[in-house]
């Protein structure tokens, strides 16, 4: 598709709703069980038709959660400015079909207002990101993570406030360790504002929101859970069995470094695969079903840098 081209999005995108989707804790929101994160793939330096193509994909097979953060890119920044030309060019016929978040937490700009959990920081970085993203509001505002030295009360406030504005309709929690999570889950119910969901980093090789007690505590409270990075940045999937392609994740040496790629995990990825042949699965599809048959998962946010990625991750829920 030409950047030119009219979208209209499949009339059949929600033609398995209960295939597709799970109950968001105890909300009133659904989400898909596989959701698209936009960390990697969709910055300034990626092809602009790809990333469109991908989003496409993901709407017209009822994939309605796009996820975001301030300083996704590279440069920081532009993955928002892409979905503000995705909202332009193609999606704002379909906004209130969309569920899109957005964080704050990481560095994003220089001086003392530019990362962490102050109220400064939170509600300028979220008018920044509405502005890039051209939204008057997001679905889902996240503090992106826990910063121990500003009170609990002034970032949990900050997220309350935002819902106040109108600027977001919930929030959420990421990386945020146990105990302060309890506190922040307790704060904003008193307040009105539940806390909707935690996006954690969960995948068979990083179990830490099971082994924290991360998973039971949203479990048992209504809340719901996003795993990021399902498929470890792509080492859980057939991408490295034979090398390192040098379109990959790895190859650049940053996120995913090449001396992930061992022995030991060549030999999982093995026996992941022939366990995979038996249930029909990719080595990609045995791990997010592994993840969603988790008590309390909500949803699996995966990255994709094609089209095919993202079919072949779809299938586990088809
Ligand atoms: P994944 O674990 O899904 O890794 C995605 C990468 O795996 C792709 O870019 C691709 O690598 C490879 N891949 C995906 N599907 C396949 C497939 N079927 N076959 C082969 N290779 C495949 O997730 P990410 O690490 O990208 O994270 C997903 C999202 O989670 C982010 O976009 C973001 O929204 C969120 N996130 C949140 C964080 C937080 O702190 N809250 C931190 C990190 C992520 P390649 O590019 O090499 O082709």
């Amino acid at each position: 598709m030409e950047t030119n081209d009219k979208y209209t999005a499949s009339p059949e995108r929600y033609a398995e709703m209960a295939k597709v989707y799970n109950r968001c804790g105890k909300s009133g929101v659904l989400l898909p069980k596989v959701s698209l994160g936009m960390w990697h793939n969709f910055g300034g330096h990626d092809p602009y038709e790809r990333s469109r193509s991908i989003t496409h994909y993901a709407f017209d097979h009822g994939i309605t959660h796009f996820d975001l953060a301030n300083n996704y890119g590279p440069p920081y920044g532009s993955a928002e400015e892409t979905m503000g030309r995705l909202m332009e060019q193609d999606f704002a016929p379909y906004r209130d079909e969309l569920f899109i978040s957005t964080k704050a937490g990481y560095d994003m700009w220089g001086g003392p207002y530019g990362e962490w959990g102050s109220r400064k920081y939170l509600l300028s970085s979220l008018d920044q990101s509405l502005r890039r993203m051209k939204l008057d509001y997001v679905d889902l505002f996240y503090s992106h993570r826990f910063d121990p030295c500003t009170p609990i009360e002034e970032t949990l406030q900050a997220l309350v406030d935002i819902v106040r504005q109108g600027k977001a309709l919930y929030v959420g929690i990421s990386n945020w360790p146990l105990a302060p999570l309890q506190s922040a889950a307790q704060y904003l119910r008193e307040r009105d504002v539940p806390l909707l969901i935690y996006q954690g980093r969960l995948n068979l090789l990083d179990r830490e929101p099971i082994e924290d007690g991360i998973l039971d505590f949203c479990a048992a409270q209504g809340i719901g859970f996003i795993a990021y990075s399902p498929l470890a940045q792509g080492l859980l999937t057939e991408r490295y069995l034979d090398g390192i392609p040098s379109d990959s994740r790895m190859s650049k040496e940053h996120f995913l470094k090449s001396e992930r790629r061992t022995p030991q995990l060549l030999d999982y990825l093995h026996e992941l695969q022939s366990q995979g042949v038996a249930h029909g699965h990719s080595i990609a599809q045995e791990a997010l079903s592994w993840i969603l048959s988790q008590r309390g998962v909500t949803s699996v946010l995966v990255g994709a840098s094609s089209v095919e990625q993202l079919k072949n991750n779809l299938e586990v829920i088809s």
